[in-house]
């Protein structure tokens, strides 16, 4: 497995890591298998979409929507990010891409998105490649 430092600048965010994830398929030298990408933090998420500027800012409006800040949660009487961690449950933490003659399965409009939530902070991404 490869763990990729991932640098968080703002409090939420989006930051395509599909270099990181050709990166990781062409070190592992798998020409037919799949990448399993993973964050290990429990206020982020991987998602699979359009990096598409307006789109990414709409799909952490539509998190807040969804998770408003602050809603009365029982977790934020720990350490108040309780709307962190339940969009980060609504979006997943992990996704596996298909690996062919060595590259990712992805859609031409497809890009390996890590999400924010919860920053800025220092983080890791997990990539492991299987197959062969
Ligand atoms: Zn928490």
């Amino acid at each position: 497995m490869e763990t990729f430092p991932v640098e968080t600048r703002e409090r939420t965010e989006v930051v395509d890591v599909t270099g990181l994830v050709e990166g990781a398929v062409r070190n592992s030298g798998v020409h037919e298998g799949a990448a399993v990408v993973q964050t290990p933090h429990t206020t982020t998420a991987v998602v699979i979409n359009e990096r598409e500027g307006r789109l990414m800012q709409d799909l952490l409006d539509w998190a807040a929507r969804m998770a408003p800040d602050g809603a009365g949660y029982r977790h934020d009487g720990i350490d108040g990010n309780a709307h962190a961690h339940l969009r980060g449950i609504m979006m997943g933490a992990s996704v596996s891409v298909p690996v062919t003659e060595g590259r990712l399965a992805l859609g031409t409009w497809q890009s390996v998105l890590f999400v924010e939530l919860d920053g800025p902070r220092s983080r890791r991404l997990n990539v492991q490649v299987l197959g062969d």
